[in-house]
């Protein structure tokens, strides 16, 4: 539609709308500018693996050494090549829902069967210990774990965390950790790495990434940090597929995580900004119901009040209907929650730029009024 030279606001991804901060930017001129354009290491450029054990021991109390650790090409790639590493055919993969949704695809690929938690608004979108014991039987390989989440936007706390470690102590499961949105967090809510508790840090693979914190998607840098043995198979993962990550990305990296972090803050707070905007402009929708996220850049609406309700002759029978009645009428685009493991829902990102933001709200708002009038 867009290219059909259409008005359409895409609130559908997770990317932030800021820029890179400029010294990020300016330490990728000096590596152009200085010729730092060949194969790296594998496991990424040794400046870049201290900056990360630096970082995970500073922010998440993680302890690694420099064979512990992986950069690859986004944090999406860090979690396949783990997945790859770990699972053998039929391995049981435990995914909570509602989820990121290449989780599913990644574990399939991988020749893994997920195994969905499914969890609801009732208790907060939080898979509890009583849950998490219920899925894990003899073939269950690993667990993916995503706090804060996408899309629901739950953070969970240090207590709950610690609840579910000792079900991973017990069962001697995996952990892969995805803490890309460790940074994003509101009205005070505390990110707690599960990798952290003792008594399972051989089994927990923390998966982070730039990408959200910096504003710094296309740069593709992710990593993780793993006991050696899953480090390596990981490692090598990646080197039968694409060898080491971009050397001026790293080199980028390097100063993101390294140099100051008032950037980071900076777009903290105007997220913050943007997500009570929405929230309080959501609020006033009737019908319409969702947790306020206290982490991560999205909403998690229900659409459920609007189910069965007919507009120009057409019945809404689930969330792609009313997604695809918002795009075509409203010209708003929203993610389907039937991918992320929720079909009355609808995913939206409040990580764009404010006018597009204002413009989206605006037009969910007419949408939903003229679907809470039909019949
Ligand atoms: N994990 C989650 C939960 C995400 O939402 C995303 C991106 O949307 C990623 C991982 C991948 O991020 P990247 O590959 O850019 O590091």
């Amino acid at each position: 539609m867009k290219l059909a030279g259409l008005d359409v606001v895409d609130l559908t991804v997770g990317d932030p709308d800021f820029s890179t901060p400029a010294h990020v930017k300016m330490a990728a001129v000096r590596a152009v500018e200085e010729n730092f354009s060949h194969y790296t290491s594998l496991e990424g450029i040794p400046q870049l693996l201290d900056a990360i054990i630096e970082k995970f021991r500073r922010d998440n109390n993680l302890h690694f050494e420099r064979g512990q650790i992986l950069v690859s090409n986004g944090s999406k790639q860090s979690l396949y090549n783990v997945l790859l590493a770990l699972c053998n055919p039929d391995d049981e993969v435990i995914i909570p829902a509602p989820h990121w949704v290449r989780y599913v695809p990644m574990v399939r690929l991988a020749g893994g069967k997920p195994t969905i938690v499914p969890t609801s608004s009732d208790n907060g979108f939080k898979m509890s210990a009583k849950q998490f014991r219920k899925a894990v039987n003899a073939r269950t390989k690993v667990v993916i774990f995503n706090s804060p989440c996408n899309p629901t936007g739950v953070v969970y706390s240090k207590g709950e965390i610690e609840e579910l470690a000792d079900i991973v102590r017990e069962t001697g499961i995996y952990v892969i950790s995805d803490e890309i949105y460790e940074k994003i967090l509101f009205d005070n809510a505390k990110h707690f790495s599960i990798g952290s508790i003792r008594q399972i840090k051989d089994q927990v693979i923390t998966v982070n990434g730039i990408s959200k914190t910096f504003a710094m998607t296309g740069w593709r840098i992710g990593y993780l940090g793993a006991a050696t043995d899953v480090a390596r198979a990981a490692a090598k993962v990646q080197k039968q597929t694409t060898s080491n990550a971009n050397s001026i990305a790293q080199r980028a990296a390097v100063e993101a995580l390294n140099g100051p972090q008032h950037d980071v803050e900076m777009m903290r707070i105007e997220l913050q900004r943007r997500r009570d905007f929405v929230g309080e402009q959501f609020s006033k929708i009737a019908g319409l119901e969702f947790v306020k996220p206290k982490g991560a850049i999205y909403f998690f609406l229900s659409v459920e009040a609007f189910i069965g309700k007919h507009v120009n002759g057409t019945m809404m029978r689930n969330g792609e209907d009313i997604c695809r009645f918002l795009l075509e009428e409203e010209r708003v685009a929203v993610l389907p929650g039937t991918l992320l493991g929720d079909k009355n829902r609808a995913r939206i990102s409040f990580a764009v730029a404010w006018n597009d933001l204002q413009k989206g709200v605006d037009r969910l708002k007419n949408g939903f009024k003229k679907l809470s009038g039909a019949h």
